[in-house]
């Protein structure tokens, strides 16, 4: 087995733990067919680890790791979070980024997405328990739901709905981190939360009604770009390799930082300022479409990233403008438009 060999001086985001035996350079990465998961193999692969990606194909899609599956240190398993994992070696990181996080794709059917949430993590946890391996969840801003303080600390508890359209998803990863915290107290497993905001990027399906790829998508197309409600409401827009890093540094940090972690990106952006964003770098003279505000859309949202800041040293370091032109050329060069033709000329 490769391993990796770039550890240099110092704290490093890939440096191995004592505790990591050589032989044991595995990850598995759940939802590694999806936006972030099959970003977080390339990394990994990348860096000499044996990579387990585990996917239900539901809301991943092989493209997005089609280039890894010749790769000997690749290995796609297809397989539901629901049911219990098993892997044919050892392991000793596993990400559980299993579940979809898009509005309309997670709200298609509840209970499997609660489930996902649920069943999901506890049977991650108990192959954590069974391989010694440390787990990081791929928890959410969603946790503190329609907040009521702004900007989001860790310590504040949220504001959701029981009950709601959103409540499978908020209170399904609600519930993930409560049972992770349990684990690692009551069994002792060796656990990471991260609470992910807003993230786009290359790699993001066209299609799953997120706004970045919505309004990128329906600029090249000549489309209305839909905005929900007045477009007032807020979202902090982290890029996909910054989060990734944010994730991979709280994952290999020495420090025991079993609590929740806010990793995303601090600037705060209204939506429609978004949208004029979008209009402007792609030069599309699409008209803007208002559309009702779905129940429950939070109006605010936006990181304290200070416990990342201190703890991993790691911030974001790719703005919005930069974050978008990369976006919009993987849309215009890689992404079927469902084989409409893009009208705007980059
Ligand atoms: P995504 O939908 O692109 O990826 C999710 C992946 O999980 C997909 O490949 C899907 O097929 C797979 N999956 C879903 N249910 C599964 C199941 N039951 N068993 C096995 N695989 C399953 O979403 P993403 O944006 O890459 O999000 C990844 C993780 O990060 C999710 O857990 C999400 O909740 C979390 N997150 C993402 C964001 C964001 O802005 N992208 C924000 C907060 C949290
Ligand atoms: N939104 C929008 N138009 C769209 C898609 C989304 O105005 O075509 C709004 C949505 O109502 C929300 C924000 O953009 O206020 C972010 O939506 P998204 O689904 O990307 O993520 P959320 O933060 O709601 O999970």
């Amino acid at each position: 087995m490769n391993y990796i060999s770039d550890v240099s001086e110092g704290y490093h985001p890939f440096a191995p733990d004592a505790s990591q035996p050589k032989r044991q350079a595995s990850v598995l990465i759940t939802g590694g067919a999806g936006f972030l998961g099959s970003w977080l193999c390339h990394r990994y692969i990348e860096k000499g680890y044996r990579v387990y990606c585990l996917d239900n194909l539901s809301t991943g899609r092989m493209a997005n790791v089609a280039d890894l599956i010749p790769h000997a240190r690749f290995h796609f398993i297809k397989h539901d979070v629901v049911r219990p994992v098993s892997l044919p070696g050892p392991v000793s990181l596993i990400y559980n980024m299993a579940c979809p996080a898009s509005p309309p794709r997670y709200q298609a059917d509840p209970i499997q997405t609660m489930r996902t949430s649920v069943s999901g993590a506890i049977n991650l946890l108990e192959l954590a328990l069974t391989h010694g391996a440390r787990i990081l969840q791929a928890s959410t801003s969603e946790v503190y739901g329609d907040p009521a303080i702004s900007p989001q600390q860790e310590s504040y508890h949220g504001n959701v709905n029981t009950i709601g359209p959103r409540s499978c998803y908020d209170e399904g990863k609600r519930a993930a981190e409560t049972l992770f915290h349990d684990y690692h107290l009551c069994r002792g497993v060796d656990i990471r939360i991260a609470r992910i905001f807003n993230t786009y990027g290359p790699g993001m399906d066209p299609d799953d009604g997120r706004v970045v790829s919505n309004f990128i998508t329906q600029a090249l197309r000549g489309a209305p770009i839909t905005i929900y409600g007045t477009g007032a409401q807020t979202r902090s827009f982290c890029y996909r390799d910054d989060l990734v890093e944010g994730l991979i540094a709280l994952m290999h940090c020495p420090r025991g930082l079993s609590a929740p972690v806010n990793i995303g990106n601090p600037e705060e952006f209204t939506i429609a300022a978004l949208a004029e964003k979008v209009l402007a770098l792609t030069g599309a003279r699409s008209r803007i479409s208002y559309m009702p505000l779905p129940q429950d859309d939070p109006c605010q949202r936006c990181p304290d990233i200070s416990t990342a800041r201190a703890q991993l040293n790691w911030q974001p370091r790719v703005s919005l403008a930069e974050g978008l032109k990369q976006t919009l050329a993987y849309f215009r060069t890689t992404a079927p438009l469902d084989g409409r033709k893009s009208q705007v000329a980059i």
